[in-house]
């Protein structure tokens, strides 16, 4: 039976990153960018005006100025006034590249065609030309991760469609015949599928391509025939990893021609956790228990999904415990928590949980800790996979 960091080494010497694609620029938040991006034209590519106000010879004074035209947003830069002269500008306008200098609206009057400028402006309204960037500047390197900040700058640039990871394609088999759908209502002995939900949300935040869906007994044969044939670059089969009479996921996994790595785990929850490959496709048997299937998939589908698309293992972090301590037992225990931000600390509060069907804890989670065998003076590691709420 390996340990935690042992299948963590096995994941990262196994899984290997997806080919990247150009993505329309709508899709790539959340993906990572397999390539540089450099500015296609100085930034701004034009000098502009910041204000609503006038554009005046260079080192003007306060005083008197007759309008003598506008440059409004979208037009090309009118010749720099001459001396007495003063143009109207709006935010954005385009400024000759020299020459002028900017007063704000509010510090001047307009009678008739005449401006009177009250006071010289302090701020430096003028957005030159190249101030932010120069054409052919790296913006962006490969490997950043895209959020909406790296969208608006992909935009600027023309960037309409990056190279970036791939979504990985997963297919997910959940098998027990004591499985119905949620809608449904469960007769005595049977219990909704609730693992089926759970990926689909986990998988979706990952940004993971939930291509395939199918729920079969715990017959070996359903499951082959079920998988059989469906591409994908991540498989995932719910129960059935263990090794009782109805656990097949092994000899399906066998069956389908994948390499099995690693069968047990030695962590609680999540002990029966199964990882295989075949080719570059990844596959994993997760425990069927609610609990071990939420651990399992930040501890070790998370981290394949993470090596798949190009992203180094997410860190831990240090947290103080609050609350009751967990008590130490010779598994390590993944302690579903919620980690609070208080006085510049990170306090842990564990959550109550019974045995590893027990979900009910689970909403309020934003993090696992890492509990191990033995007592430790409060400060433990903790995955936090979830906002911080204030
Ligand atoms: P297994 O891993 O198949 O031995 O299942 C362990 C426990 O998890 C059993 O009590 C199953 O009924 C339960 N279980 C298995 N699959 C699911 C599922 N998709 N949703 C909820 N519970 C499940
Ligand atoms: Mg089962």
């Amino acid at each position: 039976m390996l340990s935690v960091d042992e299948v963590w080494a096995v994941i990262d010497r196994e899984v290997l990153a997806l080919p990247s694609a150009r993505v329309p620029l709508e899709q790539v938040c959340g993906r990572r960018l397999a390539e540089n991006i450099c500015a296609d034209s100085d930034l701004p590519a034009f000098s502009r005006s910041a204000i609503d106000g006038y554009a005046l010879p260079a080192g003007s004074q306060p005083g008197r100025y007759r309008l003598v035209g506008e440059s409004k947003p979208g037009g090309p830069a009118p010749l720099a006034p001459r001396q007495g002269e003063a143009v109207k500008v709006f935010t954005g306008s385009a400024l000759p590249e020299s020459g002028i200098e900017l007063v704000m609206v509010e510090d001047t009057t307009l009678v008739g065609d005449e401006v009177i400028v009250d006071v010289s402006s302090s701020a430096k309204p003028v957005r030159a030309r190249a101030s932010q960037a120069k054409a052919g500047e790296v913006l962006l390197s490969g490997g950043s991760l895209i959020g909406p900040g790296t969208i608006a700058l992909l935009a600027t640039v023309g960037a309409s469609a990056p190279r970036v990871s791939p979504a990985v394609k997963v297919a997910h088999l959940s098998t027990g015949s004591e499985l119905v759908s949620v809608s449904q209502n469960p007769g005595l002995g049977f219990i909704r599928d609730s693992n089926t939900p759970l990926l689909a949300a986990l998988l979706a935040e990952a940004g993971a391509d939930l291509s395939f869906h199918a729920r079969v007994s715990e017959r070996v044969d359903d499951a082959v025939a079920g998988l059989e044939g469906i591409e994908a670059d991540l498989f995932l089969i719910s129960g059935g990893a263990s090794v009782g009479q109805y656990d097949g996921t092994a000899e399906i996994l066998q069956r389908l021609g994948f390499v099995i790595h690693s069968a047990k785990v030695k962590s609680r929850p999540g002990k029966p956790l199964i990882f295989a490959t075949r080719g570059s496709q990844v596959a994993f048997g997760l425990p069927g228990n609610p609990l071990s299937h939420f651990v399992c998939f930040h501890l070790f589908v998370r981290r394949a999904l993470d090596r798949l698309t190009g992203l180094l293992p997410r860190k831990m972090i240090a947290v103080l415990l609050a609350g009751q301590r967990p008590e130490p037992d010779l598994r390590e225990t993944w302690w579903p928590a919620k980690i609070r931000a208080e006085a510049g600390c990170l306090l842990a509060d564990p959550l109550p949980w019974r045995d590893s069907s027990d979900l009910t804890g689970l909403p309020q989670a934003n993090a696992l800790l890492r509990i191990g065998s033995r007592r430790t003076n409060g400060l433990v590691e903790a995955f936090l996979f979830g906002h911080l709420e204030p």
